[in-house]
C-alpha cells in the first residue's frame, strides 16, 4: 500500500514540483515504486519529465471527471519503477467541472485507491492555490511535505496553509498530517537565508528535514532536457540533498 505524500504549498515558485519530481527520481533509485500525480494545470512535472500530453491525452483531468480506469491514464518515465500521472492544460476547466459532480472532493482519492496497491510512494505535485484541485490532493493524501524558499517572507502564507490543512482535517480527511517542511534554494553565502533556516526550524520544532536543498542551476536546468537530478547531475550538491530527503522519508513513517 503506498504512502500517498502531497508536496503543498499555495505559494508559487517555492520548490514544489523541483521536490515532487526529484524526491521521486531518489525513491524510484532506492528500488521504490513511485507514481507522481502532477495535479497542476501548468503540467511543470509532466513537462519537466520529458513527457508530452496533448489536450485531448488521457491525463489527471479525465481521471477526476471520467469513470475510466485509471490504468490508462499512467505513462512510464525514463526512469525504472517511477510512472506518472500527467496533467494537461485541459485540468484548468476540471475546477468549475467539479464544482457541480458529487462528492467533488473526493475524486482524487477515488482515482488512487484503485491504484494504491501498485506502488510504495505516490506524490501528488499541488498547484500554487487553494482551490478544488488542491482540496483533492489533500484529501487523497495522508502526508504533506511543504517547501519553503529560504528567502524574506518565506513564512508568509503558512499561516493560510495550516489553516486549511486543519480545516481539511476536521471535514474531510482526519489522517492528514505534517511529515516535514523541506527547506529549498538555500544559499550559504546569503545571510537572509541562514537566519530563515533557523526561523523556520524555530517555527517548526522537530519537523524540518535535515537535508537542505541548495540553490543549483543544474536543479533548474535539468527539466529543460526533460531529466531529473538524478539522471543529469548526480552527483551534485542538490543531488545528494535529495537523496538524503528520500532517506528521510523512508525512515520517517
Ligand atoms: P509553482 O507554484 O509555479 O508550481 P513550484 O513551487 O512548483 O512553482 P518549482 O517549479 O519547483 O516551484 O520551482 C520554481 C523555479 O525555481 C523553477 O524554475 C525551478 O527550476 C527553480 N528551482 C527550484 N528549486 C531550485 C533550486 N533548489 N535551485 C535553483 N532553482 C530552483
Ligand atoms: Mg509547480
Amino acid at each position: 500500500m503506498a504512502r500517498i505524500i502531497n508536496i503543498c504549498n499555495e505559494k508559487g515558485g517555492v520548490g514544489k514540483t523541483t521536490t515532487t519530481v526529484n524526491l521521486a527520481s531518489y525513491l524510484a533509485a532506492i528500488g521504490k515504486y513511485v507514481l507522481v500525480v502532477d495535479l497542476d494545470p501548468q503540467a511543470n512535472a509532466t513537462a519537466g519529465l520529458g513527457i508530452k500530453v496533448e489536450e485531448e491525452h488521457l491525463n489527471v483531468y479525465h481521471s477526476l471527471i471520467g469513470e475510466e480506469s485509471p490504468g490508462s491514464y499512467l505513462r512510464k518515465t525514463s526512469l525504472f519503477g517511477f510512472d506518472l500521472l500527467p496533467a494537461a492544460a485541459s485540468l484548468a476547466g476540471a475546477t468549475v467541472e467539479l464544482v457541480s459532480l458529487d462528492s467533488r472532493e473526493f475524486r482524487l482519492k477515488k482515482t488512487l485507491n484503485s491504484i494504491r496497491t501498485h506502488y510504495d510512494y505516490i506524490l501528488i505535485d499541488s498547484p500554487p492555490s487553494l482551490g478544488l484541485l488542491t482540496i483533492n490532493g489533500l484529501v487523497a493524501a495522508e502526508e504533506i511535505i511543504i517547501p519553503v524558499q529560504c528567502e524574506y517572507y518565506a513564512l508568509e502564507g503558512l499561516g493560510n496553509l495550516l489553516k486549511t490543512i486543519d480545516l481539511v482535517r476536521e471535514s474531510l480527511n482526519p489522517q492528514l498530517k505534517v511529515a516535514g517542511v523541506l527547506l529549498t534554494m538555500y544559499d550559504k553565502r546569503n545571510r537572509l537565508a541562514r537566519a530563515v533556516v533557523r526561523e523556520v526550524q524555530k517555527n517548526f520544532p522537530g519537523k524540518v528535514f535535515e537535508a537542505i536543498i541548495p540553490r543549483s542551476i543544474s536543479l533548474a536546468e535539468a527539466p529543460s532536457f526533460g531529466k531529473t537530478i538524478l539522471q543529469f547531475d548526480p552527483d551534485s550538491k542538490a543531488g545528494r540533498a535529495y537523496r538524503q530527503l528520500a532517506e528521510e522519508v523512508i525512515k520517517s513513517t
